[in-house]
């Protein structure tokens, strides 16, 4: 008899190279406990930035040498180079144990989700069902690995997040899933100021 675990392997790295996959149902609520979580480096001034323009936010511009000065390496593959952590790794799991606060951008510090939008997708990245700030999400198409997805990015510094699904059935407000790499993001507890990128 065939057994179907080389079709499952071969999902699974297939996931692990090109990220965020269309989920399922069956999303609940995460709990939160309120227990600050570690979180990637600080954002460091921005050494170009450009004024705003029709209410977008001021573009945050840095060499390649100097994004790779302030990020991890694992920041720099995903935000710089659209690469995808690994699904159900250490940051995901700091993500499940974070309680109220926002998420702001890991490369320049802009705001971009929050605790309030934030559910569990069972999906191994975080996920949020709507971008607590969306001047600073922008959105656009990527056919990359053969397939149609929407790719999210940061309107600040270009910077990859992840990608966003639509009905798929989760019992959101939206019923979008946006799949986010958890080192793009940096995690700032209620009650903490986040620095804002200069
Ligand atoms: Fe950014």
């Amino acid at each position: 008899m065939k057994t179907a675990l080389p079709a499952l392997a071969a999902l699974a790295i297939l996931a692990s190279l090109t990220g965020c996959q269309p989920g399922g149902k069956n999303a609940s609520t995460m709990p939160t406990n309120n227990k600050p979580a570690s979180t990637p480096p600080t954002a460091a001034p921005s050494t170009t930035v450009t004024p705003a323009t029709n209410a977008a936010p001021a573009k945050v511009v840095r060499s390649e040498e100097e994004w790779r000065k302030m990020l991890t390496p694992e920041q720099y593959r995903v935000l710089r180079q659209a690469g995808t952590e690994r699904a159900f790794g250490t940051v995901y799991e700091e993500f499940k144990k974070q309680g109220v606060g926002t998420y702001v951008c890991g490369g320049c510090g802009a705001e971009l989700f929050s605790s309030k939008e934030k559910f569990d997708s069972h999906c191994g990245w975080p996920s949020f069902y709507d971008p607590a700030n969306a001047k600073n999400v922008l959105t656009r198409d990527d056919l990359a690995h053969g397939m149609v997805r929407t790719e999210v990015i940061c309107a600040k510094c270009d910077g990859h997040l992840g990608h966003v699904f639509k009905g798929e059935g989760f019992p959101t407000p939206t019923d979008k899933r946006y799949c986010i790499n958890g080192v793009s993001l940096k995690f700032i507890p209620a009650g903490q100021t986040n620095a804002p990128a200069k």
